[in-house]
């Protein structure tokens, strides 16, 4: 006896057929994008060292700010995609920021319901 119609998986592109009600194939369970297991890995040590370093010579000044037509020394290195929502810790992804405009994105984000630890974010 099928306990549900057959539909396909809710996880955008997957399409496995799920008949267990759920809606979700095994691959792709409701939880699978919680923080904690898709956080990505933070680079550290010495290679953050040298990509920080790289960044600061590439953009010493703080992106939003020179947005915003401001001219203020970056602090920190920032991620445009922050790591708990799955952005990459590479040069693709970072930005120059001060800590001003940081702890503005940061709140932007907090407010849209972005778990994070503090400690570990800001790498300066
Ligand atoms: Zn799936
Ligand atoms: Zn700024």
């Amino acid at each position: 006896m099928p306990i549900a119609a057959p539909r396909p998986c809710n996880h955008p592109g997957c399409g496995v057929l799920v008949r267990d009600g759920t809606g979700r194939c095994p691959k792709h369970p409701k939880k699978s994008w919680a923080p904690a297991a898709k956080e990505t890995k933070r680079v550290t040590g010495r290679r953050l060292q040298a990509m920080r370093a790289d960044l600061f010579k590439r953009r010493p000044l703080c992106e939003p700010c020179e947005e915003e037509g401001r001219v203020t020394l970056a602090t920190i290195r920032d991620h445009r995609i922050p790591l708990a929502e799955g952005g990459a810790d590479d040069p693709s992804n970072e930005q120059s920021i001060c800590g001003p405009c940081h702890d503005k994105k940061t709140k932007a984000e907090t407010a849209r319901g972005v778990r994070r630890a503090w400690g570990n974010y800001r790498d300066g």
